[in-house]
Parts: C-alpha cells; sequence; structure tokens
C-alpha cells in the first residue's frame, strides 16, 4: 500500500517499549512484532480490569500465561496488533491517560485503529476521539491507494463514506484477466486493501452494470434488424408509389444507423456481442464513455417529398437549423443510445447489501457517530465524483 505522500505524520507516542498503563498492573499486554506490525511494545495493564471492556477482552486474558515460574504477573502476546494503536487505545480505556491521547491519527494509524476496534469490540472507547481522527483524511475519500476507507467507514457507520467510495469503485475498477478487480488506475489488486464481502458485492454490481449497458446497445441493434425504427415524419401520399419510396427511406435511415452502429462496436471489440460481461477488462466508467460516444449519423432525407412535408419545429425543440437534416434528428443512433443509456446509469444499483447496512448502523452507534451524521454539515460532506472532474 502506497499511501504516505500526503497523508498527516504519524502521531509520536512514548517512545519507551514498557509502558505502566495501570500502577497495579499484573497483566503484560506484549503487542506486534508480526507482519505489518513491526514494533513490539510491553503495555503493563490491571487484568480485572482489562477483563471488563467486554467478552472479546474477557476472552483474551483467558488465554495469558504466567510469565515465568516464580512472577506473579501474567503475559497476553498479542503479535498481530499494532502496539502504537493498542498503547492509544490504553490510554484512552483509562480516563487519567486520556490527556496523552493524540489529536490527530496518519492513515495508516486510523486504519490500524480501526482493525483494534473490530477485533476488540472498541468503538465505545474510541468514540470521544474517532470524529476528530477521521475528519482530515475524508477529503482523500477517492484517492487510489486508499480503499481502505471502507474498513474505517464500515467500523464506524459512516454509510455515506462507504457508498460513495462502493460505487466509484464499482464505476471505476478495471478487472484482470483472472476477472479480480484492480485499484482505480494501478495495476495492484483491490483484493489486498479491502474485505471480502465489500469486494463480492462490487463486482457483482460491476458486472450487472456492464451488462445493463450492453444490453442496451445490442437490444437496439436487434430492434434496428427486426423492424425498421427511423422516427422520422413523412406524409402520407395517396399514391402507392411514392409511399414505397417514403417506406424505402426509413429502411434506408435505419440500415444507416444499423452499419454505423455495428461498426463502431466492432473497432472497439464490443462487436460481436459479448455475451459474458465479467470477461471485459474496462471500467463500467471507461465502457459508459465509449458507448455514450457512439457517432451521430445525421442521415439526410433522400425524397423530395420527406424535404417539403419537414414541418418548422417550435422554437423550444432541439436546435434543428437544417430541416432537411433533422426530420431524422430522432432516430439518429447516437442521441437514442446516449438517452438510454444514461437511464440506465441513473438506475444502478448500488453495491451495498441490506447486511452491511444494518451492520454499520449499529456500529454508527456504539462509535457515537449516528448523532454527528445526523447534525448535518458536522462532518463535511464526502467528496463525489462530479466534484473531483
Ligand atoms: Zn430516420
Amino acid at each position: 500500500m502506497t499511501i504516505d505522500r500526503d497523508d498527516i505524520p504519524a502521531a509520536e507516542l512514548d517512545p519507551r517499549e514498557e509502558i505502566e498503563v495501570h500502577p497495579k498492573g499484573n497483566l503484560i499486554l506484549q503487542v506486534g512484532g508480526k507482519s505489518l506490525y513491526r514494533r513490539v511494545r510491553r503495555l503493563i495493564v490491571q487484568s480485572d480490569n482489562i477483563g471488563n471492556f467486554g467478552s472479546r477482552w474477557a476472552a483474551a486474558v483467558a488465554r495469558s500465561e504466567r510469565e515465568g515460574l516464580f512472577s506473579r504477573r501474567r503475559i497476553l502476546h498479542l503479535p498481530n496488533d499494532d502496539a502504537n494503536m493498542m498503547l492509544v487505545l490504553m490510554w484512552l480505556s483509562h480516563p487519567w491517560h486520556m490527556g496523552k491521547v493524540p489529536k490527530q491519527l496518519s492513515f495508516r494509524q486510523l486504519l490500524a485503529m480501526t482493525s483494534l476496534c473490530e477485533k476488540y469490540d472498541m468503538n465505545l472507547q474510541v468514540s470521544p476521539f474517532i470524529r476528530r481522527w477521521i475528519v482530515p483524511h475524508q477529503s482523500k475519500l477517492l484517492v487510489p491507494g486508499r480503499e481502505q476507507w471502507l474498513n474505517i467507514a464500515y467500523q464506524f457507520g459512516l454509510e455515506r463514506h462507504y457508498i460513495t467510495l462502493a460505487s466509484h469503485l464499482m464505476m471505476n475498477c478495471r478487472a484482470d484477466k483472472e476477472g479480480d478487480l484492480l485499484v482505480p488506475g494501478r495495476h495492484e489488486k483491490l483484493a489486498d486493501h479491502i474485505p471480502e464481502e465489500a469486494l463480492v458485492e462490487i463486482r457483482r454490481r460491476r458486472i450487472q452494470a456492464l451488462a445493463a449497458f450492453f444490453n442496451v446497445v445490442y437490444i437496439y441493434v436487434e430492434a434496428m434488424e427486426n423492424e425498421d425504427t427511423c422516427q422520422a415524419k413523412l406524409p402520407l401520399s395517396p399514391h402507392e408509389e411514392i409511399q414505397a419510396v417514403l417506406k424505402n427511406e426509413r429502411t434506408m435511415c435505419t440500415h444507416t444507423n444499423h452499419g454505423e452502429l455495428v461498426r463502431y462496436l466492432k473497432s472497439h471489440g464490443y462487436w460481436p456481442p459479448i455475451t459474458q460481461a465479467h470477461t471485459v477488462p474496462m471500467s463500467v466508467n471507461e465502457v459508459f464513455q465509449c458507448l455514450i460516444a457512439t457517432p451521430s449519423i445525421r442521415f439526410r432525407p433522400v425524397h423530395n417529398k420527406s424535404l417539403q412535408s419537414a414541418e418548422a419545429p417550435s422554437s423550444k425543440d432541439t436546435p434543428p437549423r437544417d430541416i432537411a437534416v433533422d426530420i431524422h434528428y430522432y432516430c439518429d443512433v447516437g442521441k437514442v443510445l446516449a438517452f438510454q443509456l444514461n437511464e440506465v446509469k441513473g438506475k444502478l444499483e448500488m453495491p451495498i447489501t441490506r447486511d452491511t447496512t444494518d451492520a454499520m448502523r449499529v456500529n454508527a452507534e456504539t462509535s457515537g457517530l449516528q448523532a454527528e451524521i445526523q447534525k448535518e454539515g458536522i462532518l463535511p460532506s464526502v467528496p463525489n465524483d462530479e466534484q473531483r472532474r
């Protein structure tokens, strides 16, 4: 994960390895040492006190061992936890240390704190500080490399942040040959950053969105193959011959649009039709931008009867300067598809399950952010795709 640039500096904490958190300490939390968390600290706490933080801590304390054969202290090894953030968590849980709690955390530290809160069910303990820690980072919600914001949003119940980021990923992640999602603009797998359940839902909604866009296009191609889709208002004529010529104009309009669309799709690798949306490597946004850019044909009327009959459009209508061209304005494949694709885009399902929403609402209550979220303007608005452009 490469997020150091633009991150706020890591909070500096008491440099000593062994720290007495409780004056009557009888339990050593030996934290860190493995994988991400190299730094080791020995935090001396009181076992009854720690056990009272909740069932997860009670279970952890029960796993502790005697420090040595003749020692009265016990030791609990927590090699996979971040030692610095565990120290902050212990300060938060012992009121007389509250003044030592840092006012700001770097993004990495915030992530480590999020993991601890999840693992030990400690939202309540961090609630006095969590808003202050989160706010400086939220303007970078959509910056590539910060996808683990999803974990933060989930753990503390920031629903709007979660939906904004998950939707952004659904729209902007490409997929590799195995179908795994990539961080937008990078060759890293998204899987390294976020939880599997979130990933499954984002992937599922991405495939649905791609399929929905391709569907619009292929259904229209099929319609053009089955009948004339031309919308031009051509005059009725009592003469069969003229009527046939006018009918012919509709067919020519349809064929021209059809041919142009198929050629355009082929040039982008979307013809013959894509039947397996999950094999498409491009992002949903890229596919959308490509399809919506289907060129306008500007089919011109061929029969002079149709020219004569073209009604002058009202001033409110879209810009038909050249009436001869504009009787085929509404059958132009570029315009028809742009309208239909935008409509589908507006109705795409968000990549969040009911279970995730419910869990986040419970988390918002324990983190104390529920009340904050309801007070409008307390948490500044999250950036969305539009604002970023
Ligand atoms: Zn037409």
